[in-house]
């Protein structure tokens, strides 16, 4: 058996008549920028994350961007987010001018430990940017809590937790403003690229509107420096077909977790993602820990034995050589610099049958049985914890 890491064809071929008779559709009316489908789409976006504006952008990065810029972020200000993303969560701010902030994660959540986002805060501090990581929410009750009691926005990188649930709540649906990514292998992916950013402020949604469209307030009158970052018409047709099966394909990544838990735990060679509320986790990665001096051989071992893998993220943004001159030193992010270490990204995707999951499982325990390096690993504590003492006593 080979198992793919992610194969997109299986959530087509369930709707491929209704996928190429919307797409048909954009094509007979010559309707290839923004347009009815796209506007279609935002609305049912809306609708389905109960937020009363979404603007349909052409990828996540440009959503976060006009996000930042909405918000009026620019030279001089600071932008609290995780080490532990793709970098794009961090382009946004680069973009706007204003300086990223790392902090420690979570080692539940994987996503900003808000103690940690509170450390950091400074006179200069505009905005808070966690990211839902692997399509888990980050802690949005305290984070929210933090943004109001400190004046802050609150801005939510959802590109990978698209349908997740906080508190009865959706993800998209708790900060000032939250970005979502419709990258092919997203939860809600499309044909090509596309993103969203959907807010409950009409002032800001006007503002993103019109920014992503060359900042025109009508045509030919343009109001600032704006951007060609609009959604096509394709894209929101796939988008807008593809969206009422979101949630039934978040339950099947969702099912596709619960048997690896049940099939992998517990084993003191390996990390185990933490469930929490099954409704707050949508399963974008299923990422395991192992010793990190195995990680190699242990993929390697997949790999021959047809299990794709990845790694998510191998590097954190602080270290990237891009942002070598803000000058993070390692030992800074004890628990994000850890997941780096020894994460690895499992098959999920909606469609992996229950036997794929079973041989993926299998497949890593003998790895681990026969890689020499596979020894046993500890859970981390938060490094908030960790350093409490230390910041009682300053
Ligand atoms: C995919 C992703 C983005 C960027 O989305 P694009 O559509 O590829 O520009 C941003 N943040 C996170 C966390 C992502 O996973």
């Amino acid at each position: 058996m080979k198992v793919p890491f992610v194969d997109l064809s299986r959530q087509h071929a369930e709707i491929r008549s209704e996928l190429d008779a919307a797409v048909e559709t954009v094509v007979s009316g010559s309707q290839f920028i923004l347009g009815p489908a796209v506007e279609r789409f935002e609305a049912s976006f809306a609708r389905y994350l109960g937020v009363p504006n979404c603007i349909g952008v052409n990828n996540g990065t440009s959503a976060l961007h006009l996000a930042l810029l909405a918000c009026g972020i620019g030279p001089e200000d600071e932008v609290i987010t995780t080490p532990l993303s793709w970098i794009s969560t961090t382009w946004a701010i680069s973009y706007a001018g204003a300086k990223p902030v790392f902090v420690d994660v979570d080692p539940h959540t994987m996503a900003l430990d808000p103690a940690c986002v509170e450390a950091a805060i400074t006179p200069n501090t505009k905005a808070i940017l966690p990211v839902h990581l692997y399509g888990q929410s980050a802690d949005l009750p305290a984070l929210s809590e933090l943004a109001e009691r400190h004046g802050l926005w609150l801005i939510e990188d959802a590109a990978q937790a698209h349908g997740a649930v906080c508190d009865g709540r959706r993800i998209g649906a708790w900060g000032d403003l939250a970005c979502f990514s419709f990258y092919p292998g997203k939860n809600l992916g499309t044909w090509g690229e596309g993103g969203a950013v959907v807010t409950g402020d009409p002032r800001m949604a006007e503002r993103i509107r019109c920014l992503r469209d060359h900042a025109q307030r009508t045509r030919h009158e343009h109001v600032a420096v704006g951007y060609n970052y609009r959604l096509e018409g394709l894209q929101g047709a796939v988008l807008d077909t593809k969206l009422p099966k979101l949630d039934a394909w978040n339950q099947q990544r969702r099912d596709a977790a619960m048997q690896y838990l049940e099939l992998l735990g517990p084993r003191a060679d390996l990390l185990l993602p933490s469930a929490g509320d099954p409704l707050s986790h949508v399963w974008h990665l299923f990422v395991v820990q192992v010793a990190s001096a195995a990680r190699d051989a242990v993929r390697r071992q997949l790999d021959a034995a047809g299990v794709a893998s990845a790694i998510h993220y191998p590097t954190l943004i602080p270290f990237q050589p891009v942002y070598q001159p803000l000058g993070y030193q390692a030992g800074d992010f004890p628990v994000a610099e850890s997941v780096a270490d020894r994460c690895l990204s499992l098959p999920m995707f909606p469609g992996i049958t229950s036997a794929e999951v079973d041989f993926v499982a299998a497949a890593l325990q003998t790895a681990l049985e026969t890689v020499e390096e596979a020894e046993p690993i500890l859970p981390l504590r938060a490094s908030s914890n960790v350093r409490s003492p230390l910041r009682r006593a300053s």
